[in-house]
């Protein structure tokens, strides 16, 4: 795994703070912050503080499983927390080529989606890659 700030890299900038971006939580391991472009009733977005390029980065072992259980425990918090009305919650990755930012994300939602034609951007291609649910992707790298 990649260690340290990579330079250029807006997620990494967002971790430190060092934008104006309103950070929803922050401890030592991850951040969260909402979703620049809101695709449903709420949309965060939860981020390693180490810079991780993306899923396809994750090793099968313990300090990676442990990550992301921590990104996505912090995610359904945030989401039950703030719109416990949902009835509907999603928690996933954009595989490499769908992702849109270099900086490994976990992508939040408090259904429904907002306009709802928004779900295709999370949905799963099967072995074209696409979305991945995080539990999903927990079992894949389950030490
Ligand atoms: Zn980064
Ligand atoms: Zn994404």
């Amino acid at each position: 795994m990649a260690a340290g700030p990579k330079p250029n890299c807006l997620f990494c900038q967002i971790a430190r703070s060092s934008t104006s971006t309103t950070l929803l939580h922050t401890d030592d391991k991850v951040v969260a912050f909402q979703d620049i472009n809101p695709s449903a009733f709420r949309h965060y977005l939860i981020i390693p503080v180490k810079h991780v390029s993306t899923v396809k980065d994750l090793q099968r072992n313990t300090e990676d499983f442990n990550l992301v259980s921590h990104m996505l425990n912090v995610g359904q918090d945030l989401v039950h927390r703030d719109a416990p009305e949902s009835k509907e919650y999603k928690f996933g990755f954009h595989r490499p080529p769908f992702n849109s930012v270099d900086h490994l994300h976990l992508h939040c939602f408090a259904l429904p989606f907002i306009p709802r034609w928004k779900h295709v951007k999370y949905m799963s291609m099967g072995p074209l890659g696409g979305f991945i649910e995080a539990e999903k992707l927990l079992q894949t790298i389950k030490p």
